[in-house]
């Protein structure tokens, strides 16, 4: 499952130079040039994070992220502020806007990379690739295997992401709507309902090894992944 990056940036060499280190490093690069640009493929697809650069013709970077933040759906959406702005009032500012790392060219690929792969880890578990484990409950997303009390468990993909999902996410309750964002993207029309569908298919699976009771129901709200 290989995060999507939206990369904002007016000059091309350092487009290639990003999408280059950032492909490498497993990333899948979404490429805009001005904020024109980037609002539109927003709109057709949320990115897992945004790269910005600040200088930009037209809306400058500060601003369209001013507009991500203000926006309910990519209002959690990482920002990285890429700039030549070294200041210190600059940098505060772009925080201030709701930026979460600011670097400051020229920079190290390595280093964006690394940065990346931080707020990754905190706003997107699901991604990534470890094996997570609860009360005899293992979900192993490289193996794509599931195993419940030693016992190997059959989920479809789509159940296998939504596990996953849950388990990176323990004792918090999301709504349908919230999960149907979550697992399964993004702008797709499926009926809240298909969730309740899953979710039914989902605990069937885990009763082979006893574990249905930790999806849990919250009445009213969605779903919980017990803690
Ligand atoms: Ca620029």
């Amino acid at each position: 499952m290989a995060a999507t990056i939206l990369v904002v940036e007016d000059e091309p060499a350092i487009q290639e130079l990003i999408k280059l280190n950032l492909e490498q490093a497993g990333y899948r690069i979404l490429q805009a040039f001005n904020a024109q640009q980037a609002s539109a493929m927003v709109r057709a697809e949320l990115p897992h994070l945004v790269i910005l650069d600040w200088i930009l013709p037209g809306q400058p970077g500060i601003e369209f992220g001013r507009g991500l933040r203000g926006d309910k759906r990519t209002v959690s959406i990482p920002i990285i502020m890429l700039s030549a702005r070294a200041a210190e009032q600059d940098k505060l500012a772009a925080f201030e806007m709701g930026a979460d790392d600011y670097v400051t060219k020229p920079f190290s690929p390595r280093e964006l990379s690394a940065r990346i792969g931080v707020l990754l880890r905190n706003a997107a578990p699901q991604l990534s690739d470890t094996a997570v484990e609860y009360r005899g409950l293992r979900i192993d997303p490289v193996r794509r295997r599931v195993i419940g009390s030693g016992l190997s468990l059959n989920l479809n993909p789509t159940e296998f992401r939504l596990l996953h999902f849950m388990m990176t996410h323990r004792n918090r309750v999301y709504s349908r709507a919230q999960l149907l964002d979550k697992v399964w993207g993004d702008h797709v029309y499926v009926e809240e309902r298909t969730v309740d569908v899953h979710i039914r298919r989902l605990r069937k699976a885990l009763a082979q090894s006893g574990h249905e009771h930790l999806i849990e129901t919250v009445r009213g709200s969605g779903y919980r992944f017990s803690a």
